[in-house]
C-alpha cells in the first residue's frame, strides 16, 4: 500500500513539483512555481532534442493574434505588458538581461490589399477591446519612423503592445534565477514515463525516477508522447521556420517587425517562414532566398548585408495554433502546457499559470484554451 504524501520522508529525488522540458515554456513555469516556495525540479532533454527555445525569432508580439478568439489576443497582450517588470526581476535576480523593448511592432505591408486586410483584422479585435489598439501608416508616415524602409512599401500597420527580446538570455536568466530560488535542473533526464500513484507520480527518466505530488507536461513537441501518459490530450505537429541571421550592422532599426529585427548587438534576424516538413529541422536554400529577397524588399540596405549564420528550429503547433493548458481529469495534478508564443506569453506563464499549477486557482481565461476545443464541430484555422 501507497502511505500518503505527508507520511512519506523528503528524500533528494521528491519534489513538490517536476517540470518535464526545459525550454522556454518549462523554465518560465518552473521559474514562477520556485517563486510561490515549492521545491521543483526540471527534467530536461540533451542537445540532439528538437529545441524551439533556442531557435526562435525573439518577438514579443500581440498584433493580429486572436482573430477569431478574442481571449487570445487578451493573453498575449497580458504577457507583453507584464514584461517589463518580468526582464527587470530576471536581470535583479541574476545580472542576466534578456535585452527587453518593447518600442511598439510593425507589420510591413507590400501591397495595399495586405494593408486593408491587416487592417480589417486590428479593427474588428480593436472594436473588442480597447487594449488592442493600432495604427494605419502610410509609405511615408512608415518611412518618418523608419527612415531605412523601402519607398515601395504600401505602409505598415503599428502597434504600441509588441516587442522583442533576446531570447537566449532570457533562458539563461530564467535557468540562473530557477536555480538561485532552490530549483533542481536535470539535463540529460528525458521522461520516459510518468505513473500516476495515488496522490502522486513517480516521474522515469533516463537517469533516474524522481517522485512528485504534481507533474508539468512543458517538454514541447515531447508532450505528444508525455501526455497520454496522464490522460491529457496534446494534439501537436511541428512547423519549421528558418532564420538568417546578418554580421553586425550600424543601427537602422529601432523596432522589430515580422520579417527583421535588429538586436543591441547590431546583427540582423530575418525570417518568418513556415513549412509542414515533419521532424526535419534543417534549411533550405530556395526558403532562405525568398527570406533575404523579403527582408531586402523591406529595406534596401540589406542588399549588402553578409549573411553569417542560418538554421532552423520546429514550432509546436496545435491544429487551431491556439494554446492548451490543462489539468487531467483522470489524474488531478498533472498539467500540460502547450504554445507556439513561447517569448512572447512567458511572463504570463511565470506569473499566471505557474501559480494555477502550484495550487492556486484557475484563471478564468485558461478556459479558451482547453481540448475540449477540438471536440467542436468547426476548428479556427486563422488565429
Ligand atoms: C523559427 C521559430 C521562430 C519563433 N519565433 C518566436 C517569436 O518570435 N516569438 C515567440 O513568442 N515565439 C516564437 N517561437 C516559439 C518559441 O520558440 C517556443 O514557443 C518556445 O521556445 C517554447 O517552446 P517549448 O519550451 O514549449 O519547447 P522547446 O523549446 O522545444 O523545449 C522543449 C524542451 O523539452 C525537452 N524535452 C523533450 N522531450 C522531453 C522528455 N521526454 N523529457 C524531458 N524533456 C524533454 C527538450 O530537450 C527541450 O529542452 C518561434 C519558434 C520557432 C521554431
Amino acid at each position: 500500500m501507497t502511505a500518503p504524501a505527508q507520511q512519506r520522508p523528503r528524500t533528494a529525488r521528491t519534489f513538490d513539483v517536476v517540470v518535464a522540458g526545459g525550454g522556454l515554456v518549462g523554465m518560465a513555469l518552473a521559474y514562477g512555481l520556485a517563486r510561490t516556495g515549492r521545491r521543483v525540479a526540471v527534467c530536461d532533454g540533451d542537445d540532439t532534442a528538437y529545441r524551439a527555445a533556442r531557435g526562435n525569432f525573439g518577438l514579443i508580439w500581440v498584433q493580429g493574434k486572436g482573430g477569431r478568439c478574442l481571449p487570445y489576443a487578451q493573453w498575449s497582450l497580458v504577457s507583453s505588458q507584464r514584461w517589463g517588470t518580468f526582464a527587470a526581476q530576471l536581470r535583479c535576480e541574476t545580472g542576466v538581461d534578456p535585452c527587453f523593448e518593447r518600442p511598439g511592432g510593425f507589420e510591413l505591408c507590400e501591397t495595399v490589399q495586405q494593408l486593408d486586410e491587416g487592417q480589417r483584422l486590428l479593427e474588428s479585435l480593436r472594436e473588442r477591446d480597447a487594449g488592442l489598439d493600432y495604427q494605419v501608416l502610410d509609405n511615408a508616415e512608415l518611412r518618418r519612423r523608419i527612415p531605412a524602409a523601402s519607398s515601395e512599401l504600401a505602409g505598415a500597420l503599428y502597434s504600441r503592445n509588441d516587442g522583442h527580446a533576446n531570447p537566449l538570455f532570457t533562458l539563461r536568466a530564467l535557468h540562473e534565477a530557477f536555480q538561485a530560488r532552490g530549483g533542481v535542473y536535470l539535463p540529460r533526464h528525458d521522461v520516459t514515463e510518468v505513473i500516476p500513484r495515488s496522490g502522486r507520480f513517480d516521474i522515469v527518466t533516463t537517469a533516474a525516477t524522481l517522485e512528485a505530488e504534481r507533474v508539468v507536461l512543458a517538454a514541447g513537441l515531447g508532450n505528444a508522447r508525455l501526455g497520454p501518459m496522464v490522460g491529457l490530450d496534446a494534439p501537436i505537429a511541428p512547423l519549421r521556420g528558418q532564420i538568417l541571421v546578418t554580421e553586425k550592422l550600424a543601427p537602422f532599426l529601432d523596432y522589430p517587425t515580422l520579417v527583421a529585427r535588429q538586436t543591441r548587438e547590431g546583427s540582423v534576424l530575418l525570417g518568418d517562414s513556415a513549412e509542414n516538413v515533419g521532424l526535419n529541422d534543417g534549411v533550405r536554400r530556395d526558403v532562405m532566398s525568398d527570406i533575404a529577397q523579403r527582408a531586402q524588399n523591406a529595406f534596401p540596405l540589406l542588399a549588402n548585408a553578409r549573411i553569417v549564420r542560418a538554421w532552423g528550429a520546429l514550432r509546436i503547433m496545435t491544429p487551431d495554433g491556439l494554446p492548451v493548458y490543462e489539468e487531467s481529469q483522470t489524474h488531478p495534478g498533472a498539467f500540460i502546457a502547450i504554445c507556439h508564443s513561447g517569448v512572447t506569453l512567458a511572463a504570463a506563464h511565470a506569473d499566471v499559470l505557474a501559480p494555477w499549477m502550484a495550487g492556486g486557482a484557475r484563471p478564468e481565461v485558461l478556459d479558451a484554451f482547453t481540448t475540449t476545443r477540438f471536440t467542436a464541430s468547426s476548428v479556427n484555422q486563422h488565429v
